[in-house]
């Protein structure tokens, strides 16, 4: 059986002004494994982005506060440690390939100085700098671009390739855990394929875990061994991507997602886009945050929050499931 090395408890993140409070994260629980990928889906809104910035306890400061729950990455609780020992397990122990290529990289530093400076930043053996610029061939050449491409600027490089150069500045301490942010969004589509091909076969080659953070099933369908299906801040169906593609129990989101996909075998030529807006996450609706949506809500619904209900192997929070169901809060 693998190890699990990160349980996520009851995350709540709020962000705070002066006029408004935005309930972001709401209750969240989910566990990683070494060496699976977990699939964060859901629309923008969602809660996704939220979710893994506070795993690497980057929520911006002035405005983001972790009102609830724990994170605890190999056994240590994450949210409690003080922040020089955080610095050494981002990038060392954890990484995150950001959502654009274009700004996540330096335009004025050469793409092999921007993957040493993590060498650097966390070489406490001070292996000395041609040990790093033989690890920045490497990785260089892990993401397939050429090492001797180490010394040009992020302008020469195309979208797909300085996203190769992000994922390279990610993997290049060996990080336990991936988190990848929309990585794909911003290539264009046969890019996008040989980009998550390559991640996939690094994940497997290097047994890293990855949170792979997504709007786009399919994505969740090549990449990922767990779903965690999110709305309004909170995971509404939680399972392996067998439950999501070939279970017969969905959440009505969920339902609503599968019928926003083309499908060239279907009868109906139509889509059936999921009416309406999320809602706003300063005033959330008092019962089921998907009952203004929902073809299937009950006057229940809308008074009241459904709790998370044990369906076959996975988990879905929705009335429909309550009975017969075992509960898990
Ligand atoms: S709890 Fe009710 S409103 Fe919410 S998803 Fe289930 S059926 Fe729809």
């Amino acid at each position: 059986m693998k190890e699990t090395f990160l349980k996520v408890r009851d995350l709540e993140v709020i962000y705070k002004t002066d006029l408004e409070t935005v309930y972001a994260v709401n209750k969240i629980s989910f566990d990683l494994n070494k060496g699976e990928t977990l699939g964060l889906v859901g629309e923008t809104g969602a809660g996704k982005t939220t979710s893994a910035l506070s795993i690497l306890r980057l929520l911006p400061e002035r405005t983001a506060q972790i009102a609830g729950g724990e994170i605890e990455f190999e056994g240590r609780k994450l949210l409690e440690i003080p922040e020089k020992e955080m610095q050494r397990i981002r990038g060392e122990k954890i990484s995150m390939i950001f959502q654009d290529p274009m700004t996540a990289l330096n335009p004025v530093l050469t793409v092999g100085d921007q993957i040493a400076e993590s060498l650097l930043l966390h070489d406490d053996k001070g292996r000395g700098r041609d040990v790093i610029e033989a690890r920045v061939e490497e990785v260089l050449e892990m993401v397939g671009i050429p090492a001797s491409r180490k010394k040009d600027y992020p302008h020469q490089f195309s979208g797909g390739m300085k996203q190769r150069v992000v994922i390279a500045i990610a993997l290049a301490c060996n990080p336990m855990l991936l988190i990848a942010d929309e990585p794909t969004t911003a290539l264009d589509v046969t890019i996008q394929a040989q980009v998550l091909a390559m991640m996939k076969d690094l994940k497997d080659q290097l047994e890293t875990a990855m949170i792979m953070i997504t709007h786009d099933l399919g994505i969740v369908a090549q990449t990922c061994d767990k779903v965690a299906v999110m709305y309004a801040g909170e995971i509404i169906e939680y399972g392996t991507v067998e439950d999501l593609f070939t279970g017969e129990a969905h959440h009505p989101y969920t339902d609503g997602l599968f019928g926003s996909i083309p499908n060239l075998e279907a009868e109906e030529d139509r889509l059936h886009p999921i009416e309406g807006m999320m809602p706003d996450p300063t005033n959330l609706p008092s019962g089921c945050a998907f009952s203004p949506r929902c073809p299937k809500a009950s006057e229940k619904c809308r008074q009241l929050h459904p709790d998370q209900y044990t369906v076959g192997s996975h988990k879905i929070r929705c009335f429909l499931y309550e009975e017969n169901k075992e509960e898990v809060k």
